[in-house]
Formats: structure tokens, sequence, C-alpha cells
């Protein structure tokens, strides 16, 4: 990526305002705020449903069941260390990738379709 794509996508990761990139967007865990304390741009619309879920649940699978795999190559723990390990693994990946995943969602939204931002 390069150019605008790039600054969308670091304004997504930051969970940063898809307009200005100042204002944070989240008031809560995954609440939006309704609009950029910085430039005002509306969140109200910005509304990506399960997106978010899905590319978190497809990221956090393909690396757990490659790395469970991996780990079953090499060490053949028993099944109660793999259930130690993973079972953990998969709830704090999801929660430090869902953020940035929404946020980023809603910065490629803005970026191709910025009329759903309009108003106040
Ligand atoms: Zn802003």
């Amino acid at each position: 990526m390069s150019g605008k794509g790039t600054s969308v996508f670091i304004k997504g990761l930051f969970c940063r305002c898809p307009r200005c990139g100042q204002g944070k967007i989240f008031k809560g865990f995954l609440k939006l705020e309704g609009a950029c304390a910085s430039c005002r741009l509306n969140l109200k619309n910005a509304e990506n449903g399960d997106g978010a879920a899905f590319f978190v649940i497809s990221i956090v699978g393909f690396v757990t069941a490659s790395l469970a795999w991996i780990l079953e190559e090499t060490a053949s723990p028993s099944l109660w260390v793999h259930y130690f390990i993973w079972f953990p693994f998969i709830i704090v990946m999801s929660l430090l990738l869902l953020r940035p995943a929404k946020s980023m969602l809603i910065s490629y939204q803005y970026y191709y379709q910025p009329h759903l931002f309009e108003g106040d």
C-alpha cells in the first residue's frame, strides 16, 4: 500500500477519526463516539455489523490452528496443554484485534463511501 491507502490503514490501526486522524472514534470498548471530538465528523452512520468479527475470527482461527498444529507436530503435548495454551490465546488475540479491525473497516468505509458520514 502507498499514499492515501496507507494513511487510511494507519488511522484505522490507531482507532482515530478516518477524516482528520486526530479524534478517537471509540467511547467504549466497541461503542463509537457520535462524532469526532477534533473535526466533528459524524460517526452515527458508521456501522459495519459483524464485519470486524469475521476478520478477527478468520485471522485468529488461522493463526491458532497453524500454531497448534506446529506444537502438536514438534512436541505432541497432552490435550490439556493445548486447552491451557490455546483457549486464553484465542480470547486475548480476539480482544486485542477487535478494536483495530472495526476501526479499520470504518476508515475504509469513509474512504469508499464518504457520503455515509455527512450531516450531524
Ligand atoms: Zn476527525
